[in-house]
């Protein structure tokens, strides 16, 4: 009996312990590990295996020699990375240099970052190489958010849209309208909350004249830099003041140069956001006149192009050649038979909330 109970409060005792272990793979202990020194290890060796430099071994240790007694224990601390670099685990048959290559790192990057002082390296051990430059892959924003996300219209036919961006500006604005206005083309106007405040008859007329108004952020920002939360409050901004003057919420966004982060896509769309960028830059803010626009830009057109272009000039620019450009490509493309559509004839979207 008294044998019995003793076994069963050392199983009991060994099941607390158990439990205290599988705790201790928690977040807690995750960060720091413990290593037990091999015969012939060296400090160097078990530093760079797990992605730390001896310096850093030595000081979670608190050593004061680098000798090493086999069967010792080491503490493991997590690594520290910095921002633009990410880890690796070096596989069986990579070289320093097949390495550098994959991840285009130079030799001394990688030797400097990981504080190497020969490049051999081995299976298993962690390496800090770059982090990838960030990429903006459309096709893959435009899977996972199906019907949220163009390049270019989704309807058939030898259609294509007009796009302004940066209005509303007081002097190139009205004068396309004017223009659109005689030709009879709609087209569709996406606007910098920041310019809105004293122009805001400018919005009031694009509105009025049977154009869409669409979402190009409020500061005009490298949306990139921001978080999901900071691009939500630049485009929620120039919504409430553009629902202020027409009374309706756009839906359509267009970061400006067509960028931002995955996150903050994902949290426009979640808020009934899509995003339009364009099939054709027609470079109307770099080039110097409008026959230089016309000859850049018409060969690029296919059915259902979304051509940019801009209702605004940065820095008190002449945009005498992007109104006169307008003109010569509205002819153009008809001439083409195209039909000159606003962006909600060209895909499944609805430029108001309601
Ligand atoms: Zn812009």
């Amino acid at each position: 009996m008294g044998k019995r109970s003793c076994f069963s409060s050392r199983f009991l005792l060994s099941i607390v312990f158990s439990l205290f272990l599988l705790g201790m793979t928690g977040p807690a202990v995750r960060a720091a590990r413990i290593y037990r020194v091999q015969p012939g290890d060296t400090l160097y060796q078990i530093a760079h295996y797990h992605g730390l430099t001896p310096e850093e071994l030595a000081k979670a240790n608190q050593f004061s020699t680098t000798i090493l007694l086999p069967g010792q224990t080491l503490v493991i601390p997590s690594v520290t990375l910095r921002a633009d670099e990410q880890l690796y685990t070096v596989q069986a048959g990579d070289s320093l240099y097949r390495i550098g290559e994959r991840f285009q790192a130079d030799l001394s990057w990688l030797r400097s970052r990981n504080r190497l002082t020969a490049d051999l390296i081995y299976p298993g051990q962690l390496l800090r190489v770059p982090r990838p430059k960030y990429v903006w892959n459309i096709p893959a924003l435009m899977a996972r958010h199906p019907g949220k996300v163009f390049l270019s219209g989704t309807a058939g036919g030898k259609r294509v849209a007009l796009t302004f961006d940066d209005g509303p500006d007081p002097e190139y604005t009205p004068k396309i309208l004017d223009l659109l206005g005689s030709l009879g083309v709609k087209a569709t106007f996406f606007l910098k909350g920041n310019k809105i405040p004293g122009q805001e008859w400018v919005v009031t007329r694009i509105f009025r004249e049977g154009h869409i108004v669409g979402n190009h952020s409020y500061n005009h920002p490298d949306l990139r830099k921001y978080s999901p939360e900071g691009i939500m409050r630049e485009m929620e901004t120039t919504t409430a003041l553009v629902a202020k003057i027409t009374g309706k919420e756009m839906t359509l966004v267009r970061p400006p140069y067509g960028e931002m982060t995955e996150a903050g896509l994902d949290r426009l769309v979640a808020a009934g956001y899509a995003m339009v960028n364009w099939s054709v830059d027609s470079l109307d803010w770099r080039l110097e006149s409008a026959e230089a626009i016309i000859n850049h830009t018409l060969p690029q057109i296919k059915p259902g192009a979304i051509i940019l272009m801009h209702s605004a000039s940065e820095g008190g620019r002449n945009m005498t050649p992007t109104v006169e450009a307008t003109k010569r490509l509205i002819q153009a493309l008809w001439e083409m038979g195209y039909e000159i559509v606003p962006l909600t004839d060209l895909l499944p979207v609805q430029a108001y909330k309601k």
